[in-house]
């Protein structure tokens, strides 16, 4: 594997070149190297993933809420937050956010995949990708692969107040589920993880293995996609201060993820023309889409202070407690540093005449205020509960020609009609739950509790406090119309040998968390590639 950026400029030329080494790059990367008599390389801007806050589930409380392997992007003032900015942490690390996310493995309903209506990405032309990237402790079945890369478990040792949680949603009526990702996907129960032996099991660890013709070339940010007439031959990117470039015979594949893919494209020339030439960047292509259509998960917490414990906080017992987990962990790889915080969660109807559900929980087992940002004192619990089908629609433009400069991020929230009216109901929904008798040995004051019940009172809650649930996508939408950014194989419109595979290429957000549908997308993409051959 090469080690500098300058002797790339010399000698780095692959057959295929991967920028960004996240949930959807990994994979392509790693399929892509599988064929022997193909040389592959994978720039990622972040780091090797060292850091054992990657590795070790509870670690994620040290990346989250700060910039330790998190580009940590903050969004345009929120009108519908009375300007207030959002917080979008994304993984910045080999890996990328499959190695600071929560861990959860679900893929939304087929429905979803349906709804895309492109060739080739129906439900049942997607399940058999899903099923190839895993590998199910529980086996095999209709829904669920074994043999694969990416491993997925239950929990080693869930929380006991987790369990109270899952209780309490049964006393309200909700059904138990214990597979999302099975035949229904309405339900509350414990969510599966990708861990593996009680360790993360990120994209980057479950695809990458130091092939030998797979060169990862980590500390690299693609600045621009080099072309030759309309083909795209290489990338130029930074490392250490200085430009580099490496060429690609066949193609250059973008995974730089929902706020950087389409910021890579338009840097290298494929965007809103107009926009893109008011920054002096000449246009390649001028595709209006790139960039827009974005769209996420809005998400409120509730919080709920406690004296137990078993839930994760700031205190003298919990210090001790973390520090006999730690040596627990070593010794056997369980406890409580196994835990992915949001433990246990579901997907439930706002309304019994839905088809589908429209809101999905996560019940985590320590507080969450502002993105762990907000450090309190006492340990407590937090439900999160987020609109999973939002009308609103935003978009990512360039703030400068800079290529190191972090792309203008403006997802627009509550900008459609319905979206708050819905998540109104869902944080009803889930403050009932938490009131529930299960819960009450547990339970002490809600923190920041909404005024009243009121539509009004929980209406400004949430313009108070709800942000992202980090499930962005959409940005450079895939699509059989010409208007689209990427056709249906991928390939990006108006140029040739470049593809992007990522969250950004989904036409519509899934309703579910989103890492194993990137997984499945880079499976895909890998696919589509290799059949070109
Ligand atoms: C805090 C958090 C919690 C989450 N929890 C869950 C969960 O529990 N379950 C779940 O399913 N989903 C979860 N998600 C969402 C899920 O992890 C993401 O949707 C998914 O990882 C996105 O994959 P991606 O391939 O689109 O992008 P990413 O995985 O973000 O990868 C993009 C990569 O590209 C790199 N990059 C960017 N620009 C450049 C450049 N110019 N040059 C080189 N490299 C570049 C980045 O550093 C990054 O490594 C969570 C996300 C976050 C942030």
């Amino acid at each position: 594997m090469m080690s500098d950026g300058a002797e790339y400029s010399r000698a780095g030329e692959f057959d295929y070149v991967v920028v960004g080494g996240g949930s959807a790059g990994c994979v392509v990367a790693g399929r892509l190297a599988e064929n022997r008599g193909a040389t592959v390389a994978l720039l990622e801007a972040g780091p090797r993933d060292w850091s054992p806050c990657v590795h070790v589930p509870a670690g994620v409380v040290a990346t989250v809420p700060t910039r330790h392997c998190n580009w940590a992007f903050k969004t345009e003032p929120q009108e519908a937050f009375g300007g207030r900015r959002g917080y979008q942490p994304r993984g910045r690390v080999l890996g990328g956010s499959s190695a600071i996310n929560a861990m959860i493995y679900t893929r939304g309903v087929p429905q979803d995949y349906d709804g895309w209506e492109v060739p080739g990405w129906s439900w049942r032309e997607v399940l058999p990708y899903f099923k190839r990237a895993e590998n199910n402790e529980r086996g095999a079945d209709d829904w669920h692969g074994v043999g694969g890369p990416l491993n997925v478990a239950d929990l080693r040792s869930p929380n006991p107040v987790a369990r109270r949680f899952v209780e309490a949603a049964q006393a309200c009526g909700y059904p138990r589920n214990d597979d999302f990702n099975g035949a229904m996907q309405e339900g509350i129960g414990f969510y599966q993880v990708t861990q593996k032996d009680g360790r993360r099991c990120s994209a980057a660890r479950a695809y990458l293995h130091g092939q030998d013709n797979l060169a990862v070339v980590t500390d690299a940010q693609a600045t621009r996609v080099l072309f030759e007439g309309r083909r795209a031959v290489g990338v130029e990117f930074q490392r250490d201060g200085r430009r580099a470039v490496v060429r690609a015979r066949r193609e250059v594949v973008v995974s730089a993820g929902a706020f950087q893919s389409p910021q890579l494209l338009m840097l290298s020339g494929i965007g809103p023309g107009a926009a893109l030439h008011s920054l002096g960047i000449s246009v390649r292509h001028d595709s209006p889409q790139v960039g827009r259509n974005l769209q996420d998960h809005l998400d409120y917490v509730a919080l709920y202070a406690s004296r137990s414990l078993d839930l994760i906080g700031i205190s003298l017992g919990g210090a001790l407690k973390v520090a006999g987990e730690a040596v627990r962990y070593l010794a056997t790889r369980r406890g409580m540093l196994t835990t992915n915080y949001a433990e246990a969660g579901g997907f439930l109807k706002t309304d019994p005449a839905l088809a589908l559900p429209d809101i999905q929980m996560h019940f985590v087992i320590g507080l969450v205020d502002d993105h762990a940002r907000k450090w309190r004192f006492g340990h407590g619990m937090s439900l999160h509960v987020c609109q999973l089908r939002p009308a609103s629609r935003g978009e990512v433009t360039l703030a400068s020609a800079d290529p190191l400069a972090r792309p203008r991020i403006d997802p627009r929230f509550l900008s459609a009609p319905g979206d708050l009216a819905a998540l109104v109901k869902g944080v009803r929904i889930a403050r009932r739950i938490m009131a529930g008798d299960a819960l009450a040995p547990v339970r002490e004051a809600e923190l920041q509790a909404p005024r009243d019940d009121s539509d009004a009172a929980l209406a400004e809650a949430i313009r108070a406090r709800a942000d992202t649930i980090y499930h962005p996508a959409g940005t450079c939408r895939m699509g059989i119309d010409a208007a689209s950014v990427v056709d249906a194989e991928l390939c990006v419109r108006g140029v040739a040998g470049l593809r992007v595979a990522d969250a950004s290429i989904m036409p519509r957000l899934i309703a579910g968390n989103t890492n194993a549908p990137c997984v499945m997308i880079g499976e895909k993409a890998a696919s589509l590639i290799r059949s070109t051959l």
